[in-house]
């Protein structure tokens, strides 16, 4: 007769293992890349993360490490047959802010998931002068970038908001004088 000991370890075994195949099946159906979760920000409690550099700030939806790889992951509750270009630029900002805060290590690519579709965004060259470009035009135009609503959350969770000129947070994290819903 089995014993009572042994029954109920094999059944916390089987609870575990149950466990994990489940963690293991929605971390694919999400598709996030394999390796170790470093940083979280799902339910918006990561921390900020900065390029100095860059004078941009950033919170990836996750941060996974794969050896000497950092991966940026972020979701998107909406659908998209092709990755979004604001979505790419946020992206492209990820990487900047990531390599300044993971000196040594290699960020090859980040993840990009629509509800129904995951994008490989890759970290080239190409893709840093685009993002420096379009920093210099926050920064020097009152009007080549225009925004184009009137969300104060968007521009707060937005990681060009301390260089654009449009934004509608104040560098302090406090709504900016011309914002129509500031109650200040
Ligand atoms: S800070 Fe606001 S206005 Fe500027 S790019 Fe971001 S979301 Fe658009």
């Amino acid at each position: 007769m089995i014993q009572l000991p042994l029954l109920i370890l094999s059944l916390m075994f089987i609870f575990l293992l149950a466990i994990l195949l489940k963690l293991r099946h929605r971390r694919k159906a999400l598709a996030v890349p394999e390796g170790r979760e470093i940083y979280e920000d799902l339910q918006s409690k990561g921390r900020i993360l900065k390029s100095v550099e860059l004078g941009i700030t950033g919170k990836p939806d996750m941060i996974i490490r794969k050896g000497k790889d950092i991966i940026p992951y972020e979701y998107k509750s909406t659908n998209a047959s092709s990755p979004r270009d604001g979505h790419l630029y946020q992206m492209f900002a990820y990487f900047a802010i990531l390599e300044e805060n993971y000196p040594g290590l290699s960020i090859p690519y980040g993840v990009l998931k629509y509800r129904e579709a995951a994008f490989r965004v890759h970290n080239s060259a190409e893709n840093r002068r685009k993002l420096i470009s379009i920093l210099d035009e926050m920064r020097n135009s009152d009007g080549y970038v225009v925004r184009n609503h009137s969300n104060r959350g968007k521009c707060f969770r937005c990681s060009f908001r301390e260089v654009c000129r449009q934004s509608l947070i104040k560098p302090s994290g406090n709504p900016h004088p011309d914002d129509p819903h500031s109650r200040t």
